[in-house]
């Protein structure tokens, strides 16, 4: 089969970019080579994270690949047969394990067997969907796509410690469903959740207080969760708002130098700004479903205005599978994402 290569440096130009071509890769038989990867990023190349996905890909479909080495800015990945089965990926760093699953996941979703992958390092990154975002928005959308997945946490992973390890039982159904996201539906709940691992409480405390000031939320809306399980610490400040049709997460992380009330300023802008639009699929989220939907078949959701990251992912997908997404702005700002 011929190889496409893909340009790791267009759009966005991060790991995105590789993450989608080896899951493609993987779920249509085609070779992949992604050469200028994350060029965009700072330090561009492969990173332990990245190199994970690359190695976790291999693993699951068993794939000829080259150029699987820190730093490398080429990849050539020729996939085989993939097998659902018991699986273990650690990254050995911090890195976000989720985006190590996201690679992975939508190849086992196509499996006729059950999966158990046990994943290693980070658990709450920024700039990646933490395991809060993953459980309450990204898997109830798997499930109604048909898939049974779900998660158990035994260690929280946070920036620079890592350490964190969770697993992911993965129940493919009959086929992928398509998927229809048009409104959020009837509001069901509104919650805050402040995790302190290995820090005072006092910190979840003085965030949870300011959630419950300026969006007028009651006591029994705000949740404060004190972990010991991990060999770091951390702090993240989860706001989750259920819909009938689906769920938004917003995560906002504490950091050296970062007040309580600044993490906790951010998460009120951010459920403000979500609260104030009427488009269901937030900006995260929006760029995810986009390979789940291709599998599938087809589909469409509503969201905000795209960011660089689904517009990529969108040129990635059709570059792969040839397939053709529309991208419709309406007046009121939204947009309506099919295909
Ligand atoms: P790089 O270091 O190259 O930026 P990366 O591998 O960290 O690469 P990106 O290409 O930037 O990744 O992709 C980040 C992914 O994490 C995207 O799918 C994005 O939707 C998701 N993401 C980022 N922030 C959040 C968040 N706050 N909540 C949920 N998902 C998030």
């Amino acid at each position: 089969m011929k190889t496409i290569r893909v340009n790791g440096a267009e759009g966005e130009g991060g790991g995105q970019v590789l993450r989608s071509s080896l899951t493609l890769s993987m779920c249509s038989g085609v070779p992949v080579e992604v050469y200028n990867i994350r060029a965009r990023r700072s330090k561009p190349g492969l990173l332990r994270q990245h190199l994970t996905c690359v190695r976790a890909a291999a693993a699951v479909s068993d794939a000829d690949v080259s150029g699987d080495e820190l730093g490398a800015k080429k990849v050539l990945f020729v996939p085989g047969k993939v097998r659902a089965g018991e699986y273990r990926f650690a990254i050995g760093t911090a890195g976000s394990t989720s985006l190590v699953l996201q690679t992975v996941l939508p190849a086992l979703c196509l499996c006729d067997a059950q999966s158990v992958v046990t994943l290693e390092g980070g658990t709450h990154n920024p700039m990646a969907p933490s395991l809060d975002f993953l459980s309450h928005a990204f898997f109830p959308v798997l499930r109604r796509m048909g898939v049974s997945i779900d998660a158990s946490l035994s260690r929280y992973g946070f920036y620079p410690a890592g350490g964190g390890r969770w697993s992911v039982t993965i129940r493919p159904g009959k086929e992928l469903r398509a998927l229809e996201i048009i409104d959020r539906g009837t509001p069901l709940q509104q919650q805050a959740v402040a995790l302190l691992v290995n820090l005072p409480a006092g910190i979840g405390t003085r965030e949870l207080g300011i959630i419950r000031r300026r969006l007028g939320w009651e006591e029994r809306q705000l949740k404060l969760v004190s972990a010991s399980n991990s060999p770091g610490q951390g702090n993240a400040l989860s706001v989750i708002l259920a819909y009938q049709h689906l769920t938004e997460v917003i995560t906002v992380y504490g950091k050296k130098g970062l007040s309580a009330e600044k993490v906790a300023s951010r998460a009120v802008k951010d459920t403000r700004q979500y609260l104030a639009s009427s488009a269901p699929v937030g900006e995260y989220l929006a760029d995810q479903l986009l390979v789940p939907m291709a599998l599938a078949g087809g589909g469409r959701f509503r969201t905000s205005e795209p960011s660089s990251h689904t517009l990529t992912n969108i040129e990635v997908i059709e570059k792969i599978l040839g397939v053709s997404f529309q991208v419709q702005s309406a007046a009121d700002g939204s947009c309506l994402i099919s295909l």
